[in-house]
């Protein structure tokens, strides 16, 4: 048995603003681990339609020069490492074409999604933050399923980041509900490795209780936004307890 994981699909890249070290950087750290496929995952660019620019992800424009720069360390790094390029994605409608249009004419390889906004960022309230208001949490859970209904994602990135404090009877129900709809589609669910280094809301262990007894697949995400994350052992133990005492369905990689 492994004491690390041997495919990751989700790394962030300085595009974000909110990353750091070098893509080269990553991948080193990822054939020193034993990594054997590697997938950059940065936060998807969306064409917003007034001007607005992000803070927390690359312009449309800055997507080739991403896209290329994988591809080029992919091919210098091939006999050590698969290296595939993606990105992590809201489902949001009104940007969902052109991004798909965009991934197209880039030959990206996968999404991820990862519904940070139930709307556009510039409306919508990050939905990690705290709420004890039903309706976020109905929303968020309808809104991931309708993006996963399209097909078009890998698997759903740290699913348990609704940050929903109010009655533990409507988590219950509104996350039978996520986990349930993402095993009808044989949808993977992310234990992010990320959240459990930086003591986020997530990983839940009322979520993953939920998704034990459902029976969902689970997949690891070191959601690296440096090359620190690409070597932390100690979230991967933490994460691997979680499987344990859950009895969690863990897979170790995907087919892209
Ligand atoms: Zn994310
Ligand atoms: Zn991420």
């Amino acid at each position: 048995m492994n004491d690390f994981l041997t495919a990751n699909y989700h790394a962030h890249t300085v595009r974000c603003q909110h990353a750091y070290g070098t893509e080269r950087e990553y991948i080193e750290a990822a054939i020193a681990m034993g990594i054997r496929e590697f997938g950059f995952s940065d936060h998807i660019p969306c064409p917003f339609s007034d001007g607005y620019v992000s803070g927390i992800r690359m312009t449309m424009a800055q997507a080739p020069s991403y896209v290329e720069t994988i591809r080029r360390l992919g091919e210098e790094y091939k006999q050590d490492i698969r290296i595939y390029v993606g990105f992590e994605a809201e489902y949001i409608p009104e940007f969902y074409e052109k991004q798909m249009r965009m991934m197209r004419e880039l030959g990206c390889d996968y999404l991820i999604l990862g519904q940070h906004f139930l709307e556009s960022e510039q409306t919508g309230p990050y939905t990690g933050s705290p709420t004890d208001d039903e309706s976020r949490i109905r929303a968020y859970v309808d809104t991931v399923i309708e993006g996963m209904r399209t097909g078009s994602y890998l698997y759903l990135a740290h699913p348990d980041l609704m940050n929903y404090c109010g009655m533990d009877s409507v988590y219950d129900w509104e996350m039978t509900r996520l986990c349930k709809a993402m095993k009808e589609m044989d949808i993977p669910l992310e234990i992010n490795m990320l959240g459990m280094a930086t003591g986020r809301n997530y990983p839940s262990e009322h979520f993953w209780r939920i998704a034990g007894e459902l029976g969902n697949r689970v997949i690891l995400g070191l959601d690296a936004h440096c090359v620190e994350h690409v070597t932390d052992k100690d979230s991967y133990g933490k994460c691997m307890a979680l499987v344990d005492k859950f009895n969690l369905d863990l897979i170790n990689r995907i087919d892209i």
